[in-house]
């Protein structure tokens, strides 16, 4: 007995997504030694944020921004100080 074309995929259970899921990290690229930085993000801390962290490869302080979008990716963006 051949079954054909009767797939069981399991895809039935689906969950409610009310609320969206924030990014928890992102990238920047370091402004003075062109490093790609990954930072944690405090998706509690509001949906724009912004501070200054050292760069761990050149210790050179960056201005972070971080926005975040309607989707909930976050936008991240870096400037030296
Ligand atoms: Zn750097």
């Amino acid at each position: 007995m051949t079954e054909h074309g009767h797939e069981n995929d399991g895809e039935d259970e689906e969950r409610e997504h009310d609320d969206l899921e924030l990014a928890e990290e992102a990238s920047y690229v370091c402004g003075s030694c062109g490093e790609e930085i990954v930072v944690p993000l405090d998706p509690s801390a509001g949906e724009s944020q912004s501070y200054v962290e050292d760069c761990p490869v050149c210790c050179v302080p960056n201005e972070i921004t971080v926005e975040y979008d309607e989707d909930g990716s976050a936008r991240i963006s870096s400037r030296l100080e």
